[in-house]
């Protein structure tokens, strides 16, 4: 029998060494990362460093050419599955919708429900109680029945977040949730996935290039570069000027 610590374990994810390639691309050159339950940590680095692959290998998606990566307890190096992965919530980067899809934002939403429940058997009313509740609080309720691809950027990625949430998960994922969001709607983004994280209990990994926003809410941060970790600490010591300038080479976006 297991002990309650392998079930529960006090790091929710534990990567080691890990190298990523996509072909001759080596993505990843050794990184290694511990993230305690409950933290909520920022992901931050200039483009191409590696920060996108870094959360596919947490989601089990990413395959390891070397190391190891734990998460929730279970060795993931060789694949994750299915049960795993429906406790792992992921906000992908911009959901490309292509306008004539014919599925609705509710439709979009239900299918984090499916993560929960199985593809193949129907959600529940409790499960579709969720996808109401989420719908609405991502302020989509006036739009649940619209087609996705005649949604905004800005509302197709609250129709993410409520997918990703619907699913309850225990690790949320997020690769730069507010990007191509307006002042208004980054700051009520942001501001759910805070109360989220928190009533929650969630493990979170946020990809931003926003740093100021990341100083303010994240318990820690990595900055990566180059497919490696470059610094790792509390948000506050390394999201300062000088810090970024040397991370970008002067050219820090300071959002
Ligand atoms: P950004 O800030 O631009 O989103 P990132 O830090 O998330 O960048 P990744 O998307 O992880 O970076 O990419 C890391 C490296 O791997 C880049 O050099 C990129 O070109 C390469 N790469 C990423 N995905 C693929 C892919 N599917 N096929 C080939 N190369 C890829």
């Amino acid at each position: 029998m297991r002990s309650a610590n392998e079930q529960n374990p006090p790091v929710a994810i534990f990567v080691t060494n890990a190298v990523v390639a996509y072909r001759e691309d080596v993505a990843l050159r050794g990184v290694s990362l511990a993230v305690p339950r409950g933290e909520w940590l920022g992901i931050l680095g200039p483009n191409g460093a590696g920060k996108t692959t870094l959360l596919t290998v947490v989601n089990g998606l990413g395959r390891l050419l070397r190391g190891r990566a734990c998460v929730l307890g279970r060795d993931i190096s060789r694949g994750c599955p299915a049960a795993l992965r429906r406790r792992i919530g992921y906000v992908p980067q911009g959901l490309r919708i292509d306008p004539r899809m014919p599925i609705s934002v509710r439709d979009v939403v239900r299918l984090g429900a499916c993560g929960r429940v199985g593809l193949l058997r129907r959600p529940r009313p409790a499960d579709e109680r969720l996808v109401d509740f989420w719908i609405e609080r991502v302020g989509l309720g006036a739009l649940a029945g619209r087609p996705i691809g005649h949604l905004s950027g800005g509302e197709q990625q609250r129709a993410a977040l409520a997918r990703a949430l619907v699913q309850e998960p225990e690790i949320l994922l997020l690769d730069e949730p507010t990007t191509g969001l307006d002042r208004v709607s980054r700051e009520e983004i942001l501001e759910l996935i805070r109360s989220a994280h928190r009533e929650r209990g969630m493990t979170t990994l946020m990809v931003t290039h926003a740093h100021r926003k990341a100083a303010a809410l994240c318990d820690r941060v990595v900055l990566m570069k180059e497919g490696r970790l470059w610094a790792e600490g509390p948000a506050a010591a390394l999201l300062r000027e000088e810090v970024l300038d040397r991370l970008y080479g002067a050219e820090g976006d300071g959002g």
